[in-house]
């Protein structure tokens, strides 16, 4: 195995215990069903998705950005970009336009089937941050691999960048709960889980907010921001109206989604 997908797996299985056993000791909302079923069959999405990366896609982000390094491609070789404000561009732009894709997920009624299996789950804890249909994780790796590739990226920037996507990914979905004034001073920074399960909501006008993965400066920007969901985070209800027979939670229902 590569150095830099032991790096990625390391740290995604650390966070991922680390949240687990805080889901356990701290819980924020009491779970409609035992959450080993919905953990064992979420990561199985997570694992399908990673193949198929590995099956439909030629080259990863990380290879475009070797490539471009090698050949001084991109347009922060271009502007001789200094290697370390690359870096802080790479990363800012990268959460941005993974930003601006989580809307348009939304916004685009394709893209909306694809990742409107993500919000079917009931409950949402961390093993939720891996339950993404396939489809979308192709193309989301496509996307990225073409925006490191018209930048140039540096290669560790990127890296960095697929590390601190899956590790917010993992802790702003975990079902934990922090002390108010954390959370408060936790989220001028990086997303939290109080702020991404307002996304969770089966009301659609706070669905519709909250797109931000790993910063949440750019909810706030454009004016998709809510702190809080209207009937609170213990009364809230989580999902989507239309998926919520037990059945679903079978990963070949989850693919199934989009063509439901
Ligand atoms: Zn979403
Ligand atoms: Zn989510």
């Amino acid at each position: 195995m590569h150095s830099e997908s032991l790096i990625r797996l390391g740290s995604f299985v650390a966070i991922l215990a680390m949240m687990f056993w805080s889901e356990g000791a701290f819980p924020k909302r009491a779970l409609s069903a035992p959450r080993l079923r919905r953990y064992l069959n979420n990561l199985a999405m997570g694992g399908m998705s990673t193949l198929a990366v590995r099956i439909f896609l030629p080259v990863l982000p990380m290879g475009v950005a070797l490539y471009c390094s090698a050949n001084q491609y991109g347009l922060l070789h271009q502007f001789a970009v200094p290697y370390w404000d690359a870096c802080i561009l790479t990363i800012l732009l990268l959460d941005f336009a993974v930003w601006l894709q989580h809307m348009l997920f939304h916004k685009v009624r394709a893209l909306w089937r694809v990742h409107r299996m993500h919000h079917a789950d009931v409950d949402i804890d961390a093993s939720t941050a891996v339950r993404f249909h396939p489809i979308e994780i192709v193309l989301s790796f496509a996307y990225r691999g073409i925006l490191v590739f018209i930048l140039g990226a540096p290669a560790a920037a990127v890296l960095v960048f697929d590390v601190l996507i899956n590790c917010c990914a993992v802790f702003n979905h975990a079902n934990v709960s922090l002390p108010p004034a954390l959370d408060r001073w936790l989220r001028l920074f990086v997303v939290t889980p109080d702020m991404h399960r307002v996304h969770h909501s089966t009301d659609m006008r706070e669905a519709n907010t909250n797109y931000a993965f790993n910063f949440p400066w750019w909810d706030r920007m454009f004016g998709t921001y809510k702190a809080h969901p209207d009937k609170g985070h213990e009364n809230m209800s989580i999902g989507l109206n239309i998926f919520r027979d037990a059945k679903y939670v079978s990963a070949i229902r989850m693919l199934a989604m989009p063509f439901l």
